[in-house]
């Protein structure tokens, strides 16, 4: 008689499972839909490794020469004349990437243009680095939103923050993003911050005891040469109260030949050390991404990523979505997603704010928590990046509370 009993249960526990399992599969069939359409770099290599074939003789390089970073930035696309052998486009395109290109300067590495898919219009890498006559005509917008001259307490320092800070060791970039929320110091010229200069940011930060966290970024940080990294890293490292560093650099995205050997070994031997890149769309997330992330893991790196959301580029909550297991499968920790501030020449990307709360919440529950970054906004005059998450707390009782699940149940909740 017992025996049956528990049998009967473990007949309910079972079907009431497969019923909950039958459920689940039904709030994942749209983005396996979804999916179809959304082009990643690791399901366009081939296409990508025919127009790489197609560049290489274009500019008579070898294999060696391909991936060599420094061949790779010598080489990087800056007119029009050269784009349009490498990438088709009609003339009243490429008259407007000329009349941009007078107001804004850009470049791309060959590497990163090769992503690029010349049937799609809208292409997301594309959107990110070939001019558009929307920043020529862009009336919004301020040149520095975040007030950050006011933040600088020594030339090569941003600090906002009492426990860690900034220091910009070039404004140099492998590729000049056209939504680059810093056009005002980025872009325009080469300027690797002198040494002096540098010498006298890790000066205040040997004086300052709080600061425990230093960010070298620019530019990009990794836009310096090894010896100088190298350098920089002893000074550091030599601070006994400056706990870890951290480079902000979008390389692994445009030209991942620069993480090699050398940079690798150097960082290895001043851990911990944390690099933040910044991919925005899977697309970016290719084999050779993959190589230079994977080296910078071996070399006990820690990877983060930060997103910055872009009208027509990953303003959807599926795309954000596949970016992040993307990035999880290259053993990059999705970190954050920025919300777009308003700088002029780049208002064309924006979003509503909603947007990326409406991200959010398609994202927690829907997939692995270590795929979910935080979506934050930069406050005004510098102040700082404030999260904006959707609400899972619906009302609040004496002694409960009411809450919102992933999929938008409302339960209730003891809290005695
Ligand atoms: C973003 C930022 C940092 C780092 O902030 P975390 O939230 O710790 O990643 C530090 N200083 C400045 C000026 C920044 O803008």
């Amino acid at each position: 008689m017992e025996g049956e009993k528990k049998e009967m249960h473990e007949e309910e526990k079972k079907r009431i499972s497969m019923q909950r399992a039958a459920e689940l599969k039904d709030t994942i069939a749209d983005y396996q839909e979804a999916l179809k359409t959304i082009p990643t770099g690791f399901n366009n290599w081939e296409r990508i490794q025919a127009t790489q074939e197609r560049f290489r003789t274009f500019f008579k390089a070898s294999e060696d020469d391909w991936n060599s970073w420094r061949w790779q930035l010598k080489n990087r696309v800056t007119r029009p004349e050269v784009l349009k052998e490498l990438l088709p486009m009609d003339s009243k395109e490429l008259e407007e990437i000329t009349k941009t290109g007078s107001e804004y300067r850009w470049a791309v590495s060959p590497y990163y243009l090769s992503l690029i898919d010349p049937d799609e219009p809208d292409d997301p890498v594309k959107l990110q680095c070939i001019p558009s006559i929307h920043e020529y005509i862009d009336q919004g917008g301020y040149d520095d939103p975040m007030g950050e001259e006011f933040t600088s307490p020594v030339e090569a320092i941003t600090r906002r923050y009492a426990d860690r800070l900034i220091i910009k060791v070039t404004n140099q970039c492998a590729m000049y993003c056209r939504h680059c929320q810093r056009r005002r110091g980025i872009g325009e010229k080469d300027l690797a911050t002198p040494r002096e200069q540098l010498q006298e940011a890790v000066d205040y930060v040997r004086a300052n005891k709080e600061v425990r966290d230093v960010l070298l970024t620019g530019g990009d940080g990794f836009m310096i040469d090894n010896q100088t990294i190298s350098w920089l890293l002893d000074e550091l490292s030599s601070i006994p109260h400056l706990e870890m560093k951290r480079f902000g650099s979008r390389t692994p995205v445009t030209i991942p030949q620069r993480i090699d050997d050398e940079l690798c070994e150097i960082l290895s031997r001043h851990l911990p050390v944390y690099v933040n890149t910044h991919f925005n769309h899977p697309l970016e997330v290719t084999p050779a991404s993959r190589e230079a992330c994977f080296k910078l893991a071996r070399a006990g790196v820690g990877l983060g990523n930060q997103a910055v959301l872009l009208k027509g580029v990953n303003n959807d909550p599926f795309i954000m979505r596949k970016l992040n297991q993307e990035l999880l499968r290259i053993m990059v920790r999705p970190y954050y997603i920025f919300h777009a501030k308003a700088v002029k020449g780049t208002t064309h990307f924006r979003t509503k704010i909603e947007e990326g709360i409406e991200i959010m919440e398609k994202l927690r529950g829907f997939t692995t928590g270590l795929a979910i970054p935080t979506f934050v906004v930069n406050a005004p005059r510098g102040m700082g990046k404030i999260p904006l998450l959707p609400e899972y707390l619906v009302s609040m009782g004496k002694d409960y509370i009411k809450i919102r699940t992933w999929e938008n149940r409302i339960m209730h909740y003891d809290n005695k």
